[in-house]
């Protein structure tokens, strides 16, 4: 039983850092009001301030509604890789879609290629592009995903600090590789800060590079029509590839890259990621049509304008709590996003706020190293255009009891 007790010793280890996960099953749509089933086996409604459905969709009638719809026509599974059978009509239109609405920020005719997850996406890219001919320039705050992809690819890897464009400026100067891959998060998962995609794009251009967008937070959240962090700041340039999810705000799941049709060409030919896994459900592809109507449209720009207030209201009632109370050494992350995590310090005082909170009935997830440094475990407080005012005062008010 030598691997039993291998892995016993593991996870003693993982629970005397304060480190062991659990799940926990809801029984009610994605909202900010969900039944959920804990771990002592009760369920009960908590105000959940912890998913990445930023507009709400995933709860929208007519979301659900077009899944039905797609599942009428397409049936369930894909049956399956996209280069064998599994590519539907209903991904094509997705795709199109898509491509149409990168078009102005990424000239000439983009395409777009859609993927299962945006996990799937990012290994794509990376392992595809990053032969070894390659260098890729990795930001330091990049999500696992996009380190996972690093790791598989043959080339060389510099890492550069968060935003530090000094340092990523002297690693393309001192590089020789071929080709250069400069990968970011558009807005940072943990962090809710945005990357400072123009000076990025300014230094790809004058160094030759390409840049690598992961939009998997600013994606229907970002720009007046929601299309992320590339309508944002109004950047154009063929050297821009773009990976978003659609798992977070577009409500569904899935992924998709936009890119130069060359790019997109050579990942259909060579990213295994992409080759080998079945496609997609086609009734998601279908829904995800809706999805993207819902995004660019006037419920879109209502949610959009929605989360800036909630934002507002929540940053002015934290910031007065940290005023009135320095000595409990929290700090508020500097985000214009609605990723707004509260860094707490120690993986065991985030536990103990998570639980007090959850105790409440309320769920804000404590995140802790390996997702974020040593010493900067934190509350990551998501916010949703469906909440309203009196959710968050309620966790305002949560968040000071705990505090106590
Ligand atoms: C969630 C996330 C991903 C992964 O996307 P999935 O569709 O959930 O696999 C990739 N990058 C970032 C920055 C993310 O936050």
């Amino acid at each position: 039983m030598s691997l039993l007790d291998h892995l016993e010793g593991k996870l003693r280890a993982i629970a005397a850092q304060d480190l062991t996960r659990f799940l926990r099953a809801a029984e009610s749509p994605t909202a900010p009001r969900q039944r959920v089933r804990g771990a002592d086996g009760l369920t009960r409604e908590l105000l959940m301030f912890c998913s990445n459905d930023y507009l709400g969709l995933a709860d929208h009638p007519r979301i659900a509604q077009a899944l039905i719809e797609g599942a009428e026509v397409y049936g369930g599974g894909s049956g399956a890789s996209h280069l064998i059978s599994g590519h539907s009509i209903a991904h094509e239109r997705l795709e199109d879609a898509l491509a149409a609405w990168f078009a102005p920020y990424i000239p000439h005719a983009p395409r777009a290629l859609s993927f299962c997850t945006g996990y799937m996406a990012n290994l794509a890219v990376l392992t595809a592009l990053g032969d070894a001919e390659a260098e890729i320039f990795s930001e330091a705050l990049n999500h696992a995903s996009l380190i996972d992809g690093t790791r598989l690819a043959k080339a060389k890897v510099s890492r550069y600090g968060h935003c530090d464009l000094a340092e990523l400026r002297a690693l393309l100067q001192a590089s020789t590789a071929r080709v250069k891959l400069i990968v970011t998060d558009a807005v940072f998962s943990m962090d809710g800060d945005i990357a400072p995609l123009p000076a990025l794009l300014a230094l790809a251009e004058e160094f030759d590079a390409w840049l690598i967008v992961d939009d998997a937070h600013g994606f229907g959240v970002l720009g007046k029509t929601g299309r992320g962090a590339l309508e944002h700041f109004d950047l154009s340039s063929e050297r821009l590839i773009l990976i978003g999810t659609l798992g977070k705000a577009a409500g569904l799941s899935g992924a998709f890259v936009a890119a130069h049709a060359t790019v997109i060409e050579y990942l259909l030919q060579a990213a295994r990621s992409y080759i080998f896994t079945t496609a997609s459900l086609p009734a998601v592809a279908h829904a995800l049509l809706t999805s993207l109507d819902l995004i660019e449209g006037d419920t879109g720009a209502q949610r959009r304008e929605r989360l800036r207030a909630l934002q507002q209201r929540l940053r002015r009632g934290i910031g007065a709590l940290l005023q009135r109370r320095p000595e409990l050494g929290w700090r508020l992350a500097d985000s214009e996003t609605p990723v707004q995590p509260l860094i707490v310090g120690g993986n065991a005082e985030v536990m103990r706020l998570a639980a007090a909170l959850e105790q409440e009935g309320l769920r804000v997830p404590g995140i802790r190293p390996p997702t974020v440094p040593k010493g900067e475990a934190r509350l990551r407080i998501t916010l949703c255009a469906t909440h309203s005012d009196a959710d968050i005062d309620h966790l305002l008010a949560a968040l000071e009891a705990a505090s106590a």
